[in-house]
């Protein structure tokens, strides 16, 4: 398959899945995630209509951005490092990956205009995800209003690797609900509207539960397997 057909039945699924959650399909983001990928592999998502790319290392997310540039608004969904953050802080339009003060600290330091980040929470409590506690969100992003060049635009989660479709609605049950009640507060550095969740195989459920954002690789872009 290529990645225009990939893309049109990603297209069709998340048309489906707004229908049956009432939700206008304009209102979802695909971030295209090309870590798995060639160069050329994520040239030609973008020639498919591909507008967001998602990296999650550093060399990866380097080579891609020097080839392609501003025909596409860049995601870093990847852990990062606080050092790391000056070699890519101009080059990046969303941090996924938010989940520290030391980073906020350095992000902050390191740019002059407000950076579009999303807080990683780690809902499913898996000791292999990174992510603040669901508890310790709200008093996290407090916190960050301290770093005025630090804009949180969302929360963002990784649901565990699972066929059970209940707990997968749980997790992202639990992180829309904690994006609604930061929203509440209605702090000017935290507006929050954004929801990043989601993955090939859990998108549709991830948007029937309410994301704005889904990190689409495998389905996408491939390799694929059934
Ligand atoms: C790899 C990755 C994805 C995409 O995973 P697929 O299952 O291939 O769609 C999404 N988000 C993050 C943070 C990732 O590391």
């Amino acid at each position: 398959m290529t990645v225009a057909e990939n893309l049109t039945q990603i297209q069709e699924n998340i048309i489906q899945a707004c229908d049956k959650a009432g939700r206008d399909p304009e209102d979802i983001t695909i971030i295209g995630v090309t870590k798995y990928v060639t160069i050329e592999k994520a040239v030609e998502a973008v020639h498919s209509g591909v507008r967001h790319l998602g990296e999650n290392r550093m060399e990866g997310f380097l080579e891609k951005q020097q080839e392609i540039g501003d025909q596409a608004k860049w995601h870093f969904i990847g852990t990062l490092q606080s050092r790391k953050v000056k070699d890519i802080i101009n080059k990046i339009d969303y941090i996924h990956s938010l989940d520290r003060k030391s980073l906020a600290k350095e992000i902050n330091k390191r740019t002059d205009k407000p950076v579009a980040c999303f807080v990683q929470v780690n809902v499913s409590g898996e000791e292999s995800k990174h992510g603040l506690q669901p508890e310790d969100v709200e008093s996290f992003i407090k916190v960050l209003q301290n770093y005025p060049n630090i804009r949180v635009v969302g929360l963002m989660t990784m649901a565990p690797q699972v066929e059970d479709e209940n707990i997968l609605r749980n997790v992202f049950r639990t992180l829309h609900k904690l994006k609604s009640n930061i929203q509440e507060k209605g702090w000017e550095h935290a507006p929050c509207p954004y929801l990043s969740m989601g993955m090939s195989n859990d998108y549709q459920i991830a948007i029937e539960e309410g994301a704005t954002h889904i990190r689409i690789g495998s389905r996408l872009v491939g390799p694929y397997e059934e």
